[in-house]
C-alpha cells in the first residue's frame, strides 16, 4: 500500500502546454550548429547500447571539472540536479530531524523532504525576497533542522539572498546546500566554501546552460562528503548518450554556450528595462536567465491565457507567489515578441 506521506505530496509541476514562443521553463535558448549535430549522430552510432554505461562517467566528470574549474574528486553527478537534491535529503541528518529552506523556492527542496517523511522548517522570505534573518535563526533554534537549502540565485524570485545571512544560517550547525543552478548569469557562488569545508556542497547542472535534455546535474563538495554521497548514487544514473553528448558539447562547443549566456545576460537587462516601464505588473530585479513579475490588473492567470493566445507561453507562478508570472529569458527575437504582446494585453 502507498503510505500516506506519498499519498500527501503533490507531484512537481511543470508547464507542457505548446507554444510558438517557449519561455516557461528557463531553458537557454542556443542553436547548435548542424556541424555539431551531425558529430553528435556519429558519435551516438558508436554507442554500444548493450553495455552498461561508464557506471562513474569518469570522462564527462574530468570535463566538467575543467569548465568549472575543480577536480573531479569534489565532483558527483547526477541524473539532473533534481536527482542530486533526493541523495542530500536522503544522506544529510536522520531523516527523524528537519529540512530548512526559506520560502517561496524551489518545490524539490519539499517533495524530496516530505517523500523520505522529514519535518520541514520552513521560513517566509522578507523584504526584498531576501533571508528574513531573525525568523529563520528563531525557527532553526527551535526545530534544530539538519539541512539546509538555498537556491542561489532563487527561482522563482529571480534573486541572491545575501551571503552573510546563509553563512549565519549555517554557523549554527546546518549542512548547507547552495542550489546555483542559475550561476552562470549570476556569477556569484559559494565553489571556494564547498571545496574547503565539511558543511558545505554547490549544486550546478547543464540544464540552464543549453543541455536540459541530457539530465546532468552536478554536486561539488569536500572529497570525503563526495565519497559518503557516491554511496547512494544509483549505480547508472547517467546514461551513455548523455555521457557523450555532454562531453563533446563541454569539449568542443562550450564557446557556443558562453556566447549564448551573455546574450542571455544582456537580453535580460533589456526586458527588465522595458517591463518596469509597463502599467498593470510589477517586476522584481533579477539575477537569473527568469523575470519574476506580480499582475496588478487582473489575475495572472488571465494574462497567461492572454499571452498564449499571442503565441507566448510564460509560467504561472501563483502557486507560489501570489498573482504572479515567470517569464524566462529567450533569444532576442522571443523576448521581443513576448514584451510586444505584453504591451498588447496589459491595455
Ligand atoms: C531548474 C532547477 C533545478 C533542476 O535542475 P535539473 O538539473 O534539470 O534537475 C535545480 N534547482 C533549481 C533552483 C532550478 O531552478
Amino acid at each position: 500500500m502507498i503510505s500516506n506521506r506519498v499519498k500527501l505530496l503533490e507531484a512537481y509541476k511543470t508547464e507542457t502546454t505548446q507554444a510558438k514562443v517557449k519561455l516557461s521553463s528557463n531553458e537557454l535558448s542556443v542553436d547548435y550548429p548542424e556541424e555539431l549535430k551531425d558529430r553528435i549522430a556519429k558519435e551516438v552510432s558508436r554507442i554500444a547500447f548493450n553495455r552498461y554505461p561508464d557506471p562513474t562517467a569518469s570522462e564527462l566528470k574530468e570535463i566538467v571539472a575543467e569548465r568549472f574549474g575543480i577536480r573531479p574528486e569534489n565532483i558527483m553527478l547526477g541524473n539532473g540536479s533534481d536527482e542530486l537534491i533526493y541523495y542530500l535529503s536522503m544522506s544529510v541528518g536522520e531523516l527523524s530531524t528537519g529540512v530548512f529552506f526559506p520560502t517561496p523556492t524551489f518545490p524539490m527542496y519539499e517533495i524530496s523532504a516530505k517523500a523520505l517523511g522529514r519535518p520541514l522548517v520552513c521560513t517566509p522570505l522578507g523584504e526584498d525576497f531576501d533571508i528574513d534573518l531573525e525568523a529563520s535563526l528563531q525557527a532553526i533554534e527551535g526545530h534544530r533542522p539538519t539541512l539546509a537549502y538555498f537556491s542561489y540565485p532563487n527561482n522563482p524570485t529571480g534573486n541572491c539572498f545575501s551571503k552573510e545571512k546563509i553563512q549565519k544560517i549555517r554557523s549554527l550547525g546546518v549542512f548547507t546546500v547552495i542550489d546555483e543552478a542559475y550561476y552562470h548569469f549570476s556569477k556569484k557562488t559559494f565553489l571556494e566554501e564547498a571545496v574547503t569545508r565539511e558543511d558545505t556542497v554547490v549544486l550546478r547542472t547543464l540544464s540552464k546552460i543549453g543541455l536540459a535534455g541530457l539530465r546532468v546535474g552536478v554536486l561539488i563538495g569536500k572529497e570525503e562528503i563526495v565519497k559518503e554521497l557516491e554511496k547512494v548514487r544509483l549505480p547508472f544514473n547517467i546514461s551513455s548518450t548523455s555521457q557523450v553528448i555532454a562531453k563533446l558539447i563541454l569539449r568542443d562547443y562550450y564557446h557556443i554556450i558562453e556566447e549564448a549566456v551573455d546574450t542571455t545576460i544582456k537580453e535580460r537587462e533589456k526586458m527588465l528595462q522595458h517591463m518596469s516601464n509597463m502599467k498593470g505588473i510589477k517586476v522584481y530585479p533579477s539575477e537569473a536567465n527568469f523575470i519574476l513579475f506580480k499582475v496588478e490588473c487582473m489575475s495572472a492567470q488571465e494574462l497567461h491565457s492572454r499571452l498564449l493566445k499571442e503565441g507566448v507561453l510564460v509560467r504561472n507562478m501563483s502557486y507560489l507567489v501570489d498573482n504572479a508570472l515567470r517569464v524566462s529569458v529567450g533569444k532576442p527575437q522571443e523576448n521581443e515578441m513576448f514584451l510586444e504582446a505584453l504591451q498588447k494585453v496589459l491595455v
